[in-house]
């Protein structure tokens, strides 16, 4: 952020604002607050232009190291409700980098061949390779939500998941993954609305699923198992951010500054070449 400093419409660092310590209880949260950004919704829209342009040049330096042998990736994590927008993130956020240093994986109820497996092992095929940044809609983290709050395992097994998960995340960002978890959360009036938007619309019934509204009656569970994600898989490594996401744009801003910010923290360069460059321009000048 630094070379806008001075015009920053941001009064605090969203990396530090949405971090749960912050936030507070889950169940107090605010989802049509915009935490630390000074500004409204055309404000907002005007700044993830600028930001996007910014992203695409830190990716296109990550995707170059990549090509030149630095094994460092991205991974960013994407939970929230049904309607919590998290596919209007990949589209809106995705959508300003550039799709061939981008690993898009989306994670819907387990096929019966991962059920076979760990829950783990679907997620490891799905890593960002070297240079790319990943998102991951839905995640492992499924596996402390529906799993939880339906007791699709018993809690025996499902109690497990969480220092399974955090031992998994310490894994990547020791061999060179930069992770950031994002948590979309919406309110319970702003899903109805969603979700009745989806049932007039022609175009949006493809998004609706009956299930979605059964899902409703579990919503304090939810917000349960959500709260104790934060409480044991929030780590400076690996962290979550809780993001507002009432307001389309104020989510779709923010994720976009916190991949900024874990592009910027690699300290990425031009890779250097490995040729002789001036004697690579002589053959070149010699050449019919
Ligand atoms: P969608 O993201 O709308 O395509 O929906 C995917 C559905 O798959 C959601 O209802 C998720 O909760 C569900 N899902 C994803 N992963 C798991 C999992 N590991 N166990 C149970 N349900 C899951
Ligand atoms: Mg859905």
């Amino acid at each position: 952020m630094a070379e806008h400093q001075e015009h920053s419409p941001w009064t605090e660092r969203p990396s530090v604002a949405l971090r749960p310590s912050n936030t507070g209880p889950i169940a107090d949260f605010d989802a049509g607050s915009t935490p630390g950004f000074d500004g409204d919704k055309s404000l907002g829209e005007k700044t993830l232009v600028e930001r996007g342009r910014a992203l695409d040049d830190l990716q296109d330096m990550l995707y170059a190291n990549g090509r030149s042998g630095d094994h460092r990736s991205v991974l960013l994590v994407l939970q929230g409700m049904d309607t919590a927008g998290k596919g209007g993130i990949v589209r809106h956020v995705g959508g300003l980098a550039d799709p061939q240093g981008l690993s898009i994986k989306a994670f819907g109820k387990p096929t019966a061949e991962e059920l076979e497996h760990d829950f783990l092992w679907r997620i490891r095929k799905a890593v960002p390779p070297a240079g790319h940044i990943g998102i991951f809609d839905r995640s492992h983290y499924e596996d402390v939500l529906p799993v939880r709050v339906h007791n699709l395992v018993p809690e025996s097994e499902w109690e497990k998941h969480y220092e399974m998960i955090n031992e998994f995340e310490q894994d990547l960002v020791e061999t060179g993954t930069t992770v950031i978890k994002c948590a979309l959360v919406v309110s319970k009036e702003e899903q109805r609305k969603r979700l009745a938007e989806r049932l007039d619309r022609p175009d949006k019934y493809w998004k609706f699923n009956p299930d979605d509204i059964d899902e409703r009656a579990y919503w304090d569970d939810y917000l349960e198992a959500y709260q104790a994600i934060f409480d044991r898989c929030d780590t400076d490594s690996a962290p979550w951010y809780v993001i507002p996401a009432n307001k389309k744009w104020y989510a779709r801003l923010t994720v976009c500054e916190l991949l900024i910010e874990a592009l910027d923290s690699l300290d990425l360069g031009w890779p250097a070449a490995d040729f002789d460059v001036d004697v690579q321009k002589k053959r070149l000048a010699a050449s019919a």
